[in-house]
């Protein structure tokens, strides 16, 4: 970050006490923390995590997780129950954050969660371009070409499980 999301000038390095060097503003004499969006994105199993569900959406022929940025003022659990709900109907009798990532195309620290649901009765809103239950084993190749996701999976498949 460069330059002041207020006004524009270009920020110098400046020393905040306990933080270290900081980007500075000059004229808003502030300094310039890092600013960016926070979004979940959910690996939604059944109760004995036998099965996982995934969606495909705009327009774009590959598996991925259901997600969904964080509102203001809104809890990543809030997030996670919400998104959940709006895309694909469901309502989980668990949630537990797994693990978080950074996603630089669209400057977003997504938080992955864990959401197990016992009724799997699937109603997709309009974002939704369609979805399926895969056998967890078949995610590694239903996600392949879902980097951050597979990532994700990854991790819960070989950490969490
Ligand atoms: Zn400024």
């Amino acid at each position: 970050m460069e330059y002041c999301y207020d006004c524009g000038t270009k920020l110098v390095i400046k020393e905040l006490e306990h933080e270290g060097l900081i980007p500075y503003c000059n004229k808003c004499k502030k300094f310039v923390f890092p600013i960016f969006s926070a979004a979940v994105s959910m690996i939604i199993l059944d109760k004995d995590e036998k099965n996982i569900l995934l969606i495909k959406q705009y327009g774009k022929d590959f598996y991925r997780f259901v997600a969904g940025y964080i509102n203001k003022g809104e809890s990543a659990e809030e997030a996670v129950y919400r998104e959940i709900d709006e895309e694909v109907g469901l309502k989980p009798f668990m949630i537990k954050p797994l693990k978080t990532a950074y996603f630089e195309k669209s400057n977003t620290l997504m938080y992955n969660f864990l959401a197990k649901c016992d009724n799997l009765d699937v109603k997709t809103n309009y974002e939704i371009d369609s979805y399926a239950w895969f056998p967890i084993e078949k995610a590694f190749d239903a996600l392949k070409d879902a980097k951050l996701a597979l990532e994700f999976f990854n991790y819960y498949y070989n950490n969490i499980r």
